[in-house]
């Protein structure tokens, strides 16, 4: 089945009301911001399922997933890599300071233009970039780095004081 093209821009509450999905694709050439993260350009089109509607306390909304394969560098051996990005967003658009502050936690607040639309693929690209990973790095097995030289990235685990797992804050980054 040919896959439609995810609309540029969209008009939320519009598109809330008529329940509209889509399952389409923004093309890779359209995501500049995204492509200069990247170690090669990436050239498969990014694959996009998005609804819009109206939740049980009359908020109009738009959420979905996106998906894509890149490479990027890795961190320790400078090669690049094939990366899976994938994200999850849940947007609800709002004109005002006060939309924002009453507008439920698990929607992401989004300014409406003028004309009442926002820029879906802008917006999706900017969660592309959170999803990419922080440090950019293989799996060690298949870094081709002396593994001497990872040694660097233990965990000194001569102090029992604290049981926090330094990667769980590195999570909890990655939401932000
Ligand atoms: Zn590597």
């Amino acid at each position: 089945m040919q896959k439609v093209r995810i609309p540029v821009t969209a008009d939320p509450v519009k598109s809330a009301n008529k329940k509209q999905t889509f399952d389409g694709l923004v093309p890779a050439t359209r995501l500049t911001r995204f492509q200069g993260m990247l170690a090669e350009t990436s050239h498969q089109d990014l694959e996009v399922e998005v609804k819009f509607a109206v939740d049980e306390q009359g908020i109009s909304y738009f959420s979905g997933t996106a998906k894509t394969a890149v490479k990027l560098t890795c961190q320790r051996c400078n090669q690049p890599f094939p990366v899976d990005i994938s994200t999850r967003f849940a947007y609800a658009p709002v004109s005002s300071e006060q939309d924002l502050e009453e507008l439920p936690e698990r929607y992401e607040g989004v300014e409406v233009n003028e004309f009442g639309e926002v820029n879906l693929h802008g917006l999706i690209e900017d969660e592309l970039i959170l999803a990419l990973p922080l440090v950019a790095r293989h799996e060690p097995k298949d870094c081709p780095v002396d593994r001497d030289a990872m040694t660097w990235g233990e965990i000194d685990e001569g102090s029992d004081e604290s049981s926090e797992n330094p990667f769980s804050v590195l999570q909890e980054l990655k939401r932000k």
